[in-house]
């Protein structure tokens, strides 16, 4: 899987960035950590390619609940990320909205998962 440059939640664009040495305040190794002040998601070159979708959507769930002005517990947050992973991946949802080429110009998400959204803001 090769990660999207950009990921679009609600109205914000995070950056996804991979950095070496990503740690926590705790001077812990982490897979990834979004920066909501930044717009950053930071992926960390001590994630196991099998663990970057997970760590991708953990991230994103922690994005989605920010912008949500929400917070969701860490607990629920590494529970739902695999959980949610998998159904999308099962039904084809995943592949329709990471491209694989992160090269590649995504289309609108309404193109991309073939249903009515409300106007992109
Ligand atoms: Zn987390």
């Amino acid at each position: 899987m090769k990660l999207p440059k950009t990921l679009q939640v609600g109205p914000y664009t995070y950056r996804v960035e991979v950095v070496p040495d990503l740690l926590n305040e705790a001077k812990e190794s982490l897979f990834g950590h979004a920066d909501h002040a930044a717009l950053v998601i930071r992926i960390g070159t001590t994630c196991p390619p099998g663990r970057l979708g997970t760590t991708l959507m953990h991230e994103l769930l922690h994005a989605v609940a920010e912008m949500a002005g929400t917070e969701l517990p860490e607990e629920q947050v590494r529970t739902l990320a695999p959980a949610l992973t998998d159904t999308l991946e099962r039904n084809g949802l995943l592949a329709a909205c990471w491209s694989d080429d992160a090269e590649a110009e995504r289309p609108p998400l309404r193109q991309r998962v073939g249903v009515e959204l409300p106007e992109e803001r």
